[in-house]
């Protein structure tokens, strides 16, 4: 699980962690520029060393060279070496000259120079031979003086040579530096640009969970205001983020809640009848108009009950004014207990309940009415003093478009019917139109 959704690192901690991160690329990229120039710098020596290596056996041999004028020079003698002092200086110069072979067999011309050195450098160790060795100085007396002078040229020559290749091989290490100095560019540029590209890559992907650890919260925050805003109070705010987006999650919600219950009070106060819970009068016009008009869209019936019990009003002087509200809460149970789930219970007003039955045609809502009735009849209401006390009530049906052409028309005419039934007895189902008793208890 990456840093910035882990739940338990709070906004604050993810913010200076995420910026701190953000530093890595940066020391990387400042790791990388120092390692990359120590890099060539110590590449750019090595090399330069390498090379330098060729100059100096070369060097070696220019002043050993030098050393043997003295030989050649006929104005000191007594300033001259031996002839022993003389083949070590013999060994080191062709020491020197082996070491340049080796250096410079790669490069044809440095070698063919190296080669005409070596040629000149056996003259004049003949020639050095002839003046120096006892032995053959002994046997050929007389020859030294000649052997002076092309000495003298012979050095001359060589020195000429050993200039010469002195001066290419610090032409050729300056071309090869240069040469080198460009690849360790090169290979410095591609470094740099790699570490750039780095440093940038987890630049963007920090700055990226940095940015979507606080703008997931805030968007789950603002869907969940917006969707408050529009009326969806049941929407709740679920964060497995840290501790101040959860605060405010938690806040949002507990707000949410309250919203949500205070709504769903209002609602029960504006719409349920405060004793019985069944609707109450301003919700029966409401469900009666709409399910008028859905009658008249659909063309199926709905039919109205409107229920009022019996001599309520001698109920409430016998048994006292609660057995009457126990009364009321019973007969809204078993009004909505009688009816399917569709149809609506209301409290028309005092002891008058309303039933509205959608889809219901003339025929089946009389059989209802009755079922209602006869239910009433049936059930004793069992006072806390356990008194029982039966009821009766009398009812009257009208049915949508049959009896009436709108919906105070159709009222009006259950209400005709209720009237009906209460003046012919009580007790009783009586439907509109004709009102005529559907059903009647012989008392
Ligand atoms: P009828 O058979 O003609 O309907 O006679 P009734 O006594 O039932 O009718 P009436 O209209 O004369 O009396 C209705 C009574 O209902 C009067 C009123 O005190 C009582 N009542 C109305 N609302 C409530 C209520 O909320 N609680 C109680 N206990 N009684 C109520
Ligand atoms: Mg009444
Ligand atoms: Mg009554």
């Amino acid at each position: 699980m990456p840093f910035w959704s882990t739940p338990k690192t709070s906004l604050n901690q993810r913010l200076r962690l995420g910026l701190g991160t953000m530093l890595v690329p940066l020391l990387m990229l400042a790791a990388g520029a120092v390692i990359s120039f120590e890099g060539a710098l110590d590449s750019f020596r090595k090399h330069d060393n390498v090379g330098r290596e060729a100059l100096f056996p070369l060097a070696h041999v220019e002043g050993l060279l030098l050393d043997l004028n003295v030989v050649a020079s006929p104005v000191e003698p007594s300033r001259s070496i031996t002839w022993s002092e003389y083949q070590l200086k013999s060994q080191a110069i062709e020491a020197s000259l082996a070491r340049l072979l080796e250096f410079s067999h790669q490069d044809p011309h440095k070698f063919n120079s190296v080669q005409e050195i070596q040629r000149k450098w056996h003259r004049i160790s003949q020639l050095c031979q002839q003046i120096l060795d006892p032995s053959v100085a002994q046997s050929g007396k007389g020859l030294s003086e000649p052997a002076r002078v092309e000495l003298q040229e012979q050095l001359k020559m060589i020195l000429q040579n050993v200039q010469q290749l002195n001066y290419r091989l610090i032409a050729f290490q300056n071309d090869a530096n240069a040469n080198h100095a460009e690849a360790v560019r090169k290979e410095v540029r591609q470094m740099i640009a790699m570490i750039c590209g780095l440093a940038l890559m987890l630049a963007v992907v920090f700055a990226y969970g940095l940015t979507r650890s606080i703008t997931v919260p805030l968007q789950s925050l603002e869907d969940g205001v917006e969707k408050l805003g529009k009326g969806d109070l049941s929407h709740r705010i679920s964060l497995a983020a840290d501790a101040e987006f959860s605060h405010l999650a938690a806040t949002f919600n507990l707000m949410a809640t309250k919203l949500e219950q205070s709504q769903q009070d209002l609602y029960r106060l504006a719409t349920l009848d405060g004793l019985t819970e069944v609707y109450n009068r301003r919700e029966f016009n409401r469900w009666l108009r709409v399910e008028v008009e859905k009658s008249q869209r659909n063309t199926d019936q709905v039919s109205l009950i409107m229920v009022d019990i019996d001599h309520f009003k001698q109920l409430n002087d016998t048994y006292g004014h609660q057995a009457g509200d126990l009364a009321l809460c019973e007969v809204a149970q078993l009004l909505q207990r009688e009816v399917r789930p569709g149809d609506i219970v209301c409290r028309y007003g005092g002891e008058e309940f309303a039933v509205i039955l959608p889809k219901t045609n003339h025929d089946d809502s009389v059989a209802i009415a009755d079922r209602i009735r006869l239910a009433i009849a049936e059930e004793a209401i069992i006072l806390p003093s356990l008194q029982q006390i039966e009821m009766t009530a009398s009812l009257g049906v009208a049915t949508f478009p049959g009896d009436a052409q709108t919906k105070e028309h159709l009222i009006k005419q259950a209400d005709q019917a209720l009237y009906g039934a209460k003046t012919s007895g009580r007790n009783r189902v009586h439907q509109a139109q004709q009102n005529v008793v559907e059903n009647q208890v012989v008392v």
